[in-house]
């Protein structure tokens, strides 16, 4: 689970994240939707400590990682990033990209760490691909390795940034599946996207930011479909 209390972030003068309050059950998936510059990607980097939050606090499964004296690195060997851009490693090979932090981080014998990889790389379908290095693949493949590398981790929760904003259209489907799939096996998801079917279909709760604010959110058919904000039925009518 994810508790988000009245967090805030600066960037120098420029407040960015200005008091939210944002809550994620144990196995829920939330999409996050909003305007370019809202502070999707901020509020979940936020999560993981990619950046600091100026003010608030976040617990974790329990943990507050907001706590001063919290081991950074710990926080974020428990939660997995996914992000636009698929950021493998483009000098290793696919299953090296699985397999280098479970050892490194995990402290994991390389066979085991093998063996999760084959067993990741399996489930998003990539099975073949285990000796390609990264250029060698679709987009859509490379963000399902990165997928699996960050389900090899073994993460209790898994966070997505906007993970299929850079790929072809007819790309998209294969990585929204795994997603689903991931969802339909009870793990815990915060997803920025604007993929709104699968946010209707997928998503248990729809949150909808501007300016720095959640200004609605509710179960994802009936925002959809009734947003009772002003803000929201204009974003969601230059989207649908
Ligand atoms: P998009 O849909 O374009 O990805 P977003 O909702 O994810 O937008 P953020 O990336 O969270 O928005 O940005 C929110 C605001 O914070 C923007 O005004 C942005 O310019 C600013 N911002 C984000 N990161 C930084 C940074 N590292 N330094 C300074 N300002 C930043
Ligand atoms: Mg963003």
């Amino acid at each position: 689970a994810i508790d988000i209390q009245d967090l805030h972030k600066y960037f120098g003068s420029n407040e960015v994240l200005k008091g939210i309050d944002f809550h994620v059950d144990r196995g829920q998936v939330v999409c996050v939707i909003g305007p370019s510059g809202s502070g999707k990607s901020t509020l979940l980097r936020c999560v993981n400590l990619l950046e600091t939050p100026t003010d608030g606090r976040i617990f974790v499964e329990g943990v507050e990682v907001t706590d001063p004296d919290v081991d950074i690195d710990k926080v974020r060997s428990r939660i997995g990033m996914v992000f636009q851009q698929f950021n493998l490693f483009p000098h290793m090979t696919v299953l090296k990209n699985l397999t280098v932090a479970q050892q490194k981080v995990r402290k994991r014998p390389a066979a085991e760490a093998v063996e999760v990889a084959r067993r990741n790389l399996e489930k998003v379908g990539l099975s073949d691909k285990e000796n390609a290095y990264p250029a060698h693949l679709s987009g859509g493949q490379q963000q399902r390795a990165a997928i699996a590398r960050a389900l090899s981790m073994d993460p209790e929760l898994m966070l997505f940034d906007e993970p299929t904003s850079a790929l072809d259209p007819e790309l998209v489907g294969d990585v929204l599946a795994v997603m689903k799939d991931l969802a339909n096996e009870g793990m815990t998801m915060m997803v920025v996207t604007h993929e709104m079917g699968f946010a209707r279909e997928v998503g248990d709760k729809l949150v909808f930011m501007d300016g720095g604010v959640v200004v609605e959110e509710g179960v994802p058919s009936e925002v959809l479909a009734n947003p009772q904000h002003e803000r929201t039925q204009a974003f969601l009518s230059k989207v649908l």
